[in-house]
């Protein structure tokens, strides 16, 4: 039975097997999230991302950790928000799919999501966080193999918010 835990962080810090990256579609490093991952991996990140030609948004692929505990990162990359009526939402469903079909197929357990696309890219957050829980959730209703799906929150009041759409969703919620 695995639950969606949900913690307050920075998502760098954590010892999982993969951390995602909230990245742009050069995988060649950026702002938020994206700068603090390439920022705490070191240059061996970006020497990686080089050879593997961008990544389209929704899409996903994944490096090793270099000085991070985590030993993977995944990178995926999220819609840009314009206002709603250009596939933001079934494309931000599929980073969150994307991501965790690829921990699965290289055998990893435990997996760290940022709130994807609610930074510089302006995803409302409380829809970016519904589609978030709600993909990881139906994502486990199929799969045995992963154990811990972690959507961590930089801002108390990203946490709080996160919080409240997963009981709004009726989820466990975490300890
Ligand atoms: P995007 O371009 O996809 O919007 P951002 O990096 O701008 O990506 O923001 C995505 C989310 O990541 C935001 O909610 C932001 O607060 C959060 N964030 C930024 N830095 C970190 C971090 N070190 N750990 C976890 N979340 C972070």
């Amino acid at each position: 039975m695995h639950c969606i835990e949900i913690v307050q962080g920075d998502i760098t810090k954590l010892r999982v097997d993969a951390i995602v990256n909230a990245a742009n579609s050069s995988l060649l490093g950026g702002g938020g999230v994206d700068g603090s991952i390439h920022r705490a991996a070191g240059p061996g990140l970006l020497a990686e991302c080089r050879t593997l030609g961008g990544c389209s948004t929704g899409q996903a692929k994944i490096t090793h950790g270099y000085n991070l505990l985590a030993p993977y990162v995944i990178h995926t990359v999220g819609p840009v928000w314009h206002g709603g009526d250009h596939d933001e939402d079934e494309l931000l469903a599929e980073c969150y799919t994307s991501s965790l079909a690829l921990a699965v197929a290289h055998d990893l357990q435990s997996i760290a999501f940022p709130a994807i696309s609610t930074g510089v890219y302006g995803f409302p957050f409380d829809r970016a966080a519904r589609i978030a829980l709600r993909t990881m959730a139906d994502f486990l209703a199929q799969d045995d193999t992963l154990q811990r799906v972690i959507a961590v929150c930089y801002s108390s009041r990203d946490y709080a918010e996160y919080l409240a759409v997963q009981r709004e969703l009726g989820q466990e919620p975490s300890a």
